[in-house]
């Protein structure tokens, strides 16, 4: 990549001249998986993530995003207090390859969307494998459609937001793979509608990292098909659920039954019409399937609202009858 997104040389002290003798014989226990991936946003799920990739074995890991580090982002962030006000995509860069010198990262601070539109294009095409983190759905959009006209694997990684629920209480990473094989972006986003909305900038710390950390063995598997990590990839099921270490709402109880860690696979469906970006429906997709959608998706959060509806009218009731009587 030449332009914009050359590495700035780092201000630190220099890299050492060895060979990463230490790292090459854990890779060598575990497999070193390579490639290139474009994660566009920067905030705390796509920070970790890139962390994460860097120490898989990813590199270059190419970064964009608009903002500056600024002191609400602290508790959650992985960079700190001597990056604020410092642009989040090249300072997180700079943190990987001093950490991590052998990651070529490089970071592009600017709003994705407002790239020209060549720019955009040549990022998701040099990627092996994309990733979309940001709090914009316009973003996201974007990412989507460019992921599937170059035809590159994508992961959407989030969490649920509801006022009926803990923020991040749910993580959820939806993966898209070229060439309509899974519902995309957009499908996913008819899915929800009028459920749970999924955002890449809420939720804590351990929330987040919980997150980021699943949705590198997502992207490794995107990355490695053949790799027998692949295995977690259902491509019937491309949205993956994930519950953290803490107290169950009432209303994830349908999806996550149990307390503790938890995580689901959950098929989302072609919408019923074509799909203004992957332009499939649930009749002309490949391999249609007659499976209603699924029932554990946001959507089982309704009832809840429901029976909490139902319970205060009775109450109400009861003690207006109470009163009626006293
Ligand atoms: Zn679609």
């Amino acid at each position: 990549m030449t332009g914009p997104l050359e590495p700035t040389r780092p201000t630190g002290p220099a890299r050492p001249a060895r060979p990463y003798e230490e790292e090459d014989r854990v890779w060598a226990r575990h497999g070193r998986l390579t490639g290139s991936v474009l994660i566009v946003g920067a905030g705390a799920v796509g920070g970790f993530l890139a962390e994460e990739l860097a120490r898989i074995g990813f590199s270059p890991i190419r970064l964009v995003d608009r903002d500056v580090l600024e002191t609400e982002n602290l508790v959650r962030h992985p960079l700190g207090a001597p990056q604020l006000g410092q642009p989040k995509a090249p300072a997180l860069a700079e943190a990987i390859r001093r950490a991590f010198p052998p990651c070529e990262a490089t970071g592009l601070h600017a709003d994705f969307t407002e790239l020209p539109d060549e720019v955009q294009r040549a990022l998701v095409r040099e990627a092996d494998v994309v990733v979309a983190a940001t709090d914009s759905a316009a973003c996201q959009r974007r990412v989507n459609g460019l992921a599937l006209a170059v035809g590159r694997p994508a992961a959407y990684p989030a969490v649920w937001v509801d006022p009926r629920i803990r923020d991040a209480e749910v993580g959820e990473i939806l993966w898209v793979l070229p060439d309509r094989r899974t519902p995309c972006y957009e499908c996913a986003v008819a899915f929800r509608r009028g459920t749970a909305d999924a955002d890449a900038a809420r939720g804590a710390r351990v929330d987040i990292q919980l997150v980021s950390l699943a949705t590198a063995q997502v992207v490794t598997a995107l990355a490695h098909p053949a790799d027998d990590r692949a295995g977690i990839l259902d491509p019937q099921r491309n949205a993956i659920y994930l519950h953290g270490l803490t107290p169950t709402s009432p209303g994830v109880r349908a999806t996550f039954p149990a307390l503790g860690l938890s995580s689901r696979n959950v098929r989302v469906p072609f919408p019923p019409s074509l799909c203004p970006a992957c332009h499939t429906s649930r009749s002309t997709a490949p391999g249609a399937s007659a499976e209603d959608a699924p029932s554990d998706g946001p959507g089982r959060l309704t009832p809840w609202v429901a029976v909490a509806v139902l319970v205060s009218v009775v109450m109400t009731l009861l003690v207006t009858a109470a009163f009626a009587h006293a």
